[in-house]
């Protein structure tokens, strides 16, 4: 393995900032110096039984104690955390909050029209959610059944995940921009029973008529019963299929304002999310219920030091796990109140993530890289408003290069915010490496180090033993479970075993190559398959290529992600014609639409590029050559001599140039 060499800026270090302990007005920290950590982690790694278990009953109110903390291994991909105990998911985000502070606001939601939001408090929250989930135990929603959820950003979205966990249903949001192909997959391989969406949605003044993708999807879904349509615009817009199809506000407000919540053991499901899926078909990573909750509470409580006095703000979106975990579940558990932001960073203008903070005195701000790149590209000018009552920036997806860091650190944050950069992963439920906001020293580019009882592994590719000590690069890995790891995937435990725990015998594998340096922070190299991450949406390439190869024309296609500027990567997809087809504008043309009616449009690609595809014997393509190809990297393709044929080259190199 190569050594890990370090720049000049990898070498930076950014202390958390004083005013965390001189400023009498602010929380005191969560966390008050390294070595509390480091003494915290050492105990969560030696005993995780008694650090979790502690904590475990600390944090979350159980209808019945559990006798058991960790049960079970990683290697038989059976473990399972506090196992007999039984709670009540929804009383542990929204009753006892309710009760204890009913007029603290739940949700600040920022709507798509700038000064058209509103707060909504735990009390008014509470008796939404009961309402909600009236209705839909009215239309057979019970415990252990699915709930297909596919809306905008709105507090009617909170709103709908919590009315299903109260009745110990399984919600799978279903992000909003997917097609309905995609949606209608995703339905189809959890089985809901009903779909909840609403007429429109709007995004930076734009109508997307969503009830209309869900009328696409819905007929190839013979699982599904009904449709609940919550009315987004002033006047009803949806055309509603008689005896499936009912509006929300038509039969939601008839159900009393309190039903009790159904009781769970803490393995049960909590929710399906699905992931891209890198060999096409989606994965619905599985979260159950105590050890999702208690992993997004800690990672809340001390990577982002949110107190219950807080207004966490997370401008992402519920259809990805970062909605679920620190808009929506993260923030709830604590009692925090939490930004539903429904808009873009550009609508009306670029000032409008600042002009969000100041309006609602946010305290936490967590976006993607993209972005940031995006707003940094704008300009200085547009951050101008009063963003003093931010201590934590956060960002997630991505790697974030440091400059972007630095200006986020130094613009946004005017030199007195802590920035964390947060590695994890939809099955990870939570943070796995992550710096503690109040007291890790950070370095730009790094996500510093584990997050408590992650006992990390860089892990050597070829020999599959784990590198020791520091100065070292591989894929990273984890040892131990952790309470927030995805249990399954749905209906397909033999997938989950094959994708994470059969590449490295003994080790849950991340996918994602990583370093750790003489400090022993970690730095995330990317990951080690094919995926593109177009503006924080993450797909696999094969997804794309899949969808491209539905055309009559289309005998191969290749699709790599390029770096772009803007959206962090762009599409480029190569493609071999079948015989007797031309290339023309109408074709390439139909090629975009194809790839946004079966995906999304965030998907299309940037660029087509028709040529003959370069194969290895065995049939594989080889994406590194088409990558160099497109950095303008010809002379630097390695090793061709297992292609095929190598001729095929010359061709990929006189098509790129064409299409430039
Ligand atoms: P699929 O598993 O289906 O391919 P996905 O991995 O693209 O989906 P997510 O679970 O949302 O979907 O993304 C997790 C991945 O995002 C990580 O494995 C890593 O590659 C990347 N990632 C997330 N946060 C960071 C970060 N802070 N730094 C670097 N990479 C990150
Ligand atoms: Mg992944």
């Amino acid at each position: 393995m190569t050594k890990v060499t370090t720049t000049a800026v990898e070498q930076m270090i950014i202390q958390p900032p004083s005013r965390f302990y001189e400023d009498s007005s602010l929380p005191k920290p969560n966390i008050s110096s390294l070595d509390e950590y480091k003494a915290m982690y050492e105990q969560s790694i030696k005993n995780p039984n008694k650090f979790w278990g502690d904590m475990a009953r600390e944090v979350i109110d159980w209808d019945r104690d559990f006798s058991t903390v960790l049960q079970g291994s990683l290697q038989a991909a059976d473990f399972a955390w506090f196992a007999d105990g039984m709670l009540s998911p929804c009383y542990n985000v929204l009753d006892r909050h309710a009760i204890a502070r009913p007029d603290a606001t739940a949700i600040i939601y920022e709507a798509d029209e700038p000064n058209q939001g509103r707060h909504i408090t735990y009390r008014q929250l509470l008796a939404d959610v009961c309402q909600c989930a009236g209705a839909l135990a009215s239309l057979g929603v019970g415990k252990g059944d699915r709930v297909a959820i596919y809306m905008p950003m709105i507090p009617a979205v909170v709103v709908a995940m919590l009315a299903t966990i109260r009745l110990g249903a399984v919600h799978t949001v279903v992000f909003a921009g997917f097609s309905a192909e995609s949606l209608a997959d995703r339905v189809n391989d959890a089985g809901c029973k009903v779909v909840i969406t609403s007429d429109v949605s709007y995004r930076g003044s734009k109508v997307i008529p969503l009830k209309n993708i869900v009328d696409k999807a819905v007929p190839n879904c013979p699982s599904v019963t009904n449709v609940l349509v919550f009315q987004r615009s002033a006047a009803p817009t949806a055309s509603m299929v008689d005896g499936r199809d009912i509006w929300w506000q038509d039969i939601v407000p008839k159900f009393p304002r309190y039903i009790p919540n159904v009781s769970v053991s803490a393995e049960h499901p909590l929710f399906l999310l699905y992931t891209s899926g890198s060999t096409g078909k989606p994965k619905g990573v599985v979260h159950t219920t105590a050890g999702y909750l208690l992993g997004a509470h800690a990672t809340c409580k001390y990577v982002f030091d949110l107190h219950p006095t807080d207004r966490m703000g997370c401008a992402g979106d519920v259809g990805w796990i970062t909605g679920h975990t620190y808009i929506v579940y993260g923030p709830l558990m604590m009692g925090a109140a939490t930004l539903v932001f429904e808009s873009t960073p550009a609508y009306p203008d670029f000032t409008r993530y600042w002009s969000t903070v100041e309006r609602h005195k946010l305290t936490q701000w967590y976006v993607a890289p993209t972005a940031i790149r995006l707003l940094q590209r704008a300009g200085e000018s547009f951050v101008k408003h009063d963003t003093s009552s931010l201590r934590v920036l956060g960002s997630v997806g991505e790697p974030i290069a440091p400059e972007n860091f630095m200006w986020y650190h130094d613009v946004v944050g005017k030199k007195s915010c802590a920035v964390a950069d947060t590695y994890w992963q939809t099955e990870t439920g939570s943070h796995i490496v992550a710096p503690i906001s109040t007291v890790t020293p950070t370095k730009p580019g790094s996500a510093t180090l584990p997050f408590f009882g992650i006992d990390l592994a860089i892990v050597d590719p070829l020999t599959g033993k784990e590198l020791e000590g520091n100065d070292v690069e591989g894929v990273l890995a984890v040892k131990q479970p952790w309470p927030s790891a995805a249990r399954t995937v749905w209906r397909g435990h033999d997938r989950y075993i094959d994708t994470y725990l059969k590449p490295y015998p003994g080790f849950y594998f991340t996918g994602d190559g990583a370093a750790r340096d003489s400090d022993g922070y970690i730095w995330i190299r990317g990951r080690v398959d094919d995926v593109v991450n177009i503006s924080g949406h993450r797909l696999s390439t094969s997804e794309i290529e899949a969808a491209l190869m539905t055309h009559a024309a289309v005998a191969e296609a290749a699709v790599v992600g390029v770096p772009d500027e803007l959206t962090g990567q762009a599409v480029n997809a190569f493609i071999l014609l079948k015989d007797g087809f031309e290339v023309n504008a109408e074709l390439e043309k139909e090629l975009i639409l194809t790839v946004r009616t079966q995906i999304g449009p965030f998907a299309s690609p940037k660029k087509l590029i028709f040529s003959d595809l370069p194969k290895t014997r065995s049939g594989k393509i080889m994406r590194r050559i088409l990558r160099k190809v497109l950095a303008g990297e010809e002379d630097q393709l390695g090793d061709v001599s297992t292609l095929a044929d190598p001729k095929v080259v010359h061709d990929i190199i006189h098509a790129v140039h064409r299409a430039h």
